[in-house]
């Protein structure tokens, strides 16, 4: 049975015949690896039949396959604004803009228009962070994690870094404080408890070998309960009576207060900057908004040292990360936040994503299988990104459910399907947040999940 079927594979040059542009590089490859698959398919009793239509559908699957990328656009619908598996921040159409003409031609990235000479590649971020933050000066890099391994060693090779026991973290993807310290060379001195760490902590672990004192917010979890901890301006108050510079790893690092959104409060940047506290780093496709980018601001003399350090050429940013943060600062100046997606997400009303919520509703009722059932209804979800782990924003779900099927079931055929869709389980049910899904995507999303339905049910 098997051998009758492979014999009825027509042969690759049989098959590229059939194409005019059958030299095309594409085609040739789709259509070897598409027979190869219908061969495997056959050996594994897939097939019980060898058609011109079969053969057809194995090359169309394979070129299809060769022209669809590994990174692709998905729709997120979890709700999760910052979220770190599906890319954390978009960014905005003009600034979008703003990046496709720098990379598609030449820029001045090192090239001073002024003077014709040599110039500085992010004087000009460099100028709108000084005026956002307050800070005397900036360093940018790759992403925060450098940030701190740089900021470590160039001010705390060899010498202690005294850190407080509760924010001896962890975050996703391995980053791990004690890790970060032992690359750099700096020695770990962690002080106080789990639970607990005092002023005096931090006092009389001090001595003539400490290069640092440092604060690490603690992102993605909190302590609660029996707790204390100090404060950056208690912690600048220590530096200063013993010569020893503050460093503040604020993780997210927000410039707008989000108290304005009904959440609890979050020192910004600007609030770090001015408790005293000699450097703070930040991520900048946290709750900043813009590309992944690790930046540091403080004062000029530590600042200046960073600047120096050998690794900061190592993890410098390039132009692409840098056209996209100088449009984010500038709409950040120029108060444009509706412009950055991340502000314009958080502050959406429930109100406005019920109504896409709606039309989501209205593209999918009646449309799906009759085991399914389709509702519209309030719930919570987080913001992500280590920002304000208790937090949560009221939010608008369409949720589905399914009689006698596996909700889970659909969740993968959604994940897998044209484009992928990122939803939400919850006991049983399947949830399309509407907070994180483009108004232009509801079509989209709708068509996505019908035929998911139908693959289902089919
Ligand atoms: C996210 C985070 C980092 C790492 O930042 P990346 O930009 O992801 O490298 C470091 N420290 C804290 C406290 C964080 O929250």
């Amino acid at each position: 049975m098997g051998k009758e079927l492979l014999r009825k594979i027509p042969s690759v040059d049989r098959v590229l015949k059939q194409f005019s542009n059958s030299n095309n590089k594409k085609i040739k490859d789709a259509v070897r690896k598409g027979l190869d698959n219908l061969r495997r398919a056959i050996l594994q009793n897939l097939i019980s039949e060898v058609t011109e239509e079969t053969v057809r559908k194995f090359i169309l699957e394979e070129l299809e396959r060769l022209e669809t990328f590994n990174l692709r656009k998905i729709i997120n619908a979890t709700g999760v604004i910052i979220h770190t598996n599906l890319g954390r921040a978009p960014i905005g159409e003009e600034v979008a803009e703003h990046l496709k003409e720098i990379i598609t031609g030449y820029s001045n990235l090192e090239l001073n228009l002024e003077t014709g000479k040599r110039g500085i590649r992010y004087q000009n971020v460099k100028d709108l962070l000084k005026e956002l933050t307050g800070a005397e000066d900036v360093c940018v890099v790759n992403n925060n994690a450098a940030a701190v391994l740089l900021v470590l060693s160039a001010l705390a090779s060899g010498k202690e870094v005294v850190v407080s026991r509760g924010e001896l973290i962890e975050i996703g993807g391995s980053f791990r404080i004690p890790d970060v310290m032992k690359q750099s060379g700096a020695i770990l001195k962690e002080v106080g408890t789990t639970n607990k760490t005092h002023l005096k902590d931090y006092e009389e672990a001090i001595s003539e070998n400490t290069g640092l004192l440092l604060k690490v917010h603690t992102s993605n979890y909190r302590i609660l309960g029996f707790t204390e901890s100090v404060t950056s301006k208690e912690l600048v108050e220590i530096g200063k009576k013993h010569g020893i510079p503050v460093y503040e790893d604020l993780g997210s690092g927000s410039f707008i207060d989000v108290r304005r959104f009904g959440l609890s409060y979050e020192p910004t940047v600007q609030d770090v900057v001015k408790s005293g506290v000699d450097i703070v780093s930040f991520s900048g496709d946290k709750l900043l908004g813009s590309a992944q980018a690790g930046i540091i601001i403080g004062k000029k003399e530590f600042i200046e040292k960073v600047k120096k350090h050998p690794l900061n050429r190592a993890l410098r940013i390039d132009k692409m990360t840098l056209s996209v943060l100088e449009a984010t600062l500038k709409l950040y100046k120029n108060e444009e936040y509706e412009k950055i997606p991340v502000w314009k997400m958080i502050s959406e009303s429930p109100e406005s994503i019920k109504r896409r919520a709606e039309k989501l509703y209205s593209y999918l009722d009646g449309k799906l299988p009759e085991n399914f059932s389709l509702s519209i209804n309030g719930e919570e979800a987080e913001i992500g990104g280590g920002a304000l782990p208790l937090e949560t924003l009221p939010t608008f779900v369409v949720e589905i459910s399914i009689k006698d099927r596996n909700e889970e079931a659909f969740y993968e055929l959604l994940r897998r399907g044209k484009p992928p869709v990122i939803g939400r389980l919850k006991k049983g049910k399947l949830l399309l947040d509407m907070r994180t899904v483009k108004d232009e995507e509801i079509r989209t999303l709708s068509e996505a999940i019908l035929t998911g339905a139908k693959r289902l049910v089919g």
